[in-house]
């Protein structure tokens, strides 16, 4: 079906798999002088990420059947770029190919990123800013991942705590396990656009919040914030003293009518560190570029020491490819905006089949058809199915019985909730309609029981 390999899943087992079995067996004798190896991994990640979707991927992967005659259906997870109908600029690819070529790419970078970069994105963001960044303000990083680990780390301290969205990109929870923040949830309402419970966020901050997370267009709701409730968050996060960091990393997927608001038009109120990324935009995510920029004419992260702290942190830290760094400013500069409207028709096609279509199966309702992002999120109405327990056993079955993978809403924090994404072909949402159906005809409660 796709002229990519779709690296992320697994075909069913391999040579290598049953090779590294066998060896299992006998893997703590050496053969050697002493008679076994002194070194194991150890276990330190291993909390932080039974949280994250790759784990819980991999899971449901193995529960697909071999023996089903029906390819799997990888709808868990979000990357369009493995699919013939989604294939980024080509502004973007020759941005890149020119850097490669020019040989003055191929040497390290400083931690917090090169010049050229940091500048491309200040003037990319301030387009739509009053205060203007400076290229000081913007730090380069892998990904907008490493911007959530980079602010999570640099902010952690004893006793420490976070506000965090459920339903929320879940490598907040695994950064903050691992750095030992206390994670406290807040709501979003699904009957008012997903809006952001703020008289609950004041119920649960205390004196060692230290930020709220806010991801704006929000994955996997599908909503984007409206400049009325955005500066409601700034003046709540004022009050409680705390910064927002604001996940802007699907800026340039909207196909509703809600305009994207930065929330860095805000800094005046609050301080914002905004986390971006090509990733999502530029169907890209596996190039690894993306930035934190410090909103904050106030000087507060300076005067706090967080700007400090974040440019030791990025000077122990991997950094993006100088490649692709030098690329930046043409990527940032050159990419048309045909490119976007086409991708965002397509994504708005398939939101409005699935959505439809979900009205047939009543165990799954969605709230809210999506103006956003690559997902629709989903209620299972638990009452309408005979022998399901909640999401993850829903996901689990599905699996198994049809090769569909999907996500439940567990991982992101929000349970008996399901994800599915449809940044994939439109046969795709097809296929998986058809499964989801024939999947509520043999679970449906009957009458009697
Ligand atoms: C995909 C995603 C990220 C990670 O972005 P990368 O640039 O691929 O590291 C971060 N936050 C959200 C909300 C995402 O959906």
């Amino acid at each position: 079906m796709s002229q990519h390999t779709n690296l992320f899943v697994p075909s069913f087992q391999t040579d290598q798999d049953e090779e590294v079995q066998s060896k299992t067996e006998t893997q703590t004798l050496n053969g050697g002088g002493s008679s076994v190896w002194r070194f194991k991994g150890n276990n330190a990640a291993k909390e932080a990420a039974s949280v994250s979707i790759k784990s819980v991927l991999s899971r449901l992967f193995d529960s697909c059947s071999k023996d089903l005659k029906k390819t799997i259906l990888p709808l868990g997870h979000g990357d369009p770029s493995v699919y013939p109908s989604f294939k980024t600029s080509v502004d973007a690819e020759e941005a890149v190919a020119e850097s490669l070529r020019s040989g003055v790419a191929n040497s390290y970078a400083p931690g917090i990123g090169i010049l050229p970069a940091r500048r491309a994105v200040a003037n990319y963001l301030n387009r739509d800013l009053p205060h203007k960044l400076k290229p000081d303000d913007i730090f380069m990083t892998v990904g907008c991942c490493q911007g959530i680990e980079t602010i999570i780390h640099v902010l952690s301290c004893p006793k420490s705590n976070i506000l965090l969205p459920s339903f929320v990109y879940p490598l907040y929870y695994s950064h903050a396990i691992y750095g030992q923040v206390e994670i406290r949830k807040y709501e979003l309402l699904p009957d008012q656009d997903w809006e952001i419970d703020l008289q609950g966020i004041e119920a649960i901050a205390d004196d060692n919040t230290i930020a709220m997370v806010i991801a704006n267009p929000h994955n996997p709701c599908g909503n984007v914030y409206t400049h009325h409730h955005l500066k409601k968050v700034a003046e709540m996060a004022k009050k409680l003293g705390i910064m927002v960091i604001s996940d802007e990393v699907y800026r340039h997927t909207i196909y509703g009518e809600n305009p994207f608001v930065p929330m860095g038009i805000f800094t005046s109120i609050v301080p914002v560190v905004t986390l971006g990324s090509i990733s999502k935009g530029w169907l890209v995510p596996g190039w690894r570029i993306g930035w934190m920029a410090m909103n904050d004419p106030n000087n507060v992260f300076k005067t706090t020491g967080v700007v400090e702290s974040i440019k030791d942190r990025l000077n122990i830290s991997p950094d993006p490819s100088t490649i692709l760094q030098f690329a930046l400013p043409n990527i940032l500069e050159k990419t048309k905006k045909d490119f976007f409207e086409e991708k965002n028709l397509t994504f708005r096609q398939n939101v409005d089949m699935m959505f439809d279509a979900l009205k047939e199966i009543p165990c799954l309702v969605c709230p809210k058809k999506s103006e956003s992002c690559t997902y629709l999120v989903m209620k299972l109405d638990l009452s309408l199915l005979g022998d399901i327990t909640d999401d993850v056993d829903f996901c689990m079955k599905l699996a198994r019985e049809e090769n569909l993978v999907l996500l439940p809403g567990e991982v992101l924090g929000k349970k008996n909730w399901v994800r599915i994404s449809i940044g994939v072909e439109l046969s795709m949402l097809e296929d998986a309609f058809v499964r989801l159906k024939s999947f509520f005809a043999r679970h449906v409660k009957s009458p009697t029981t």
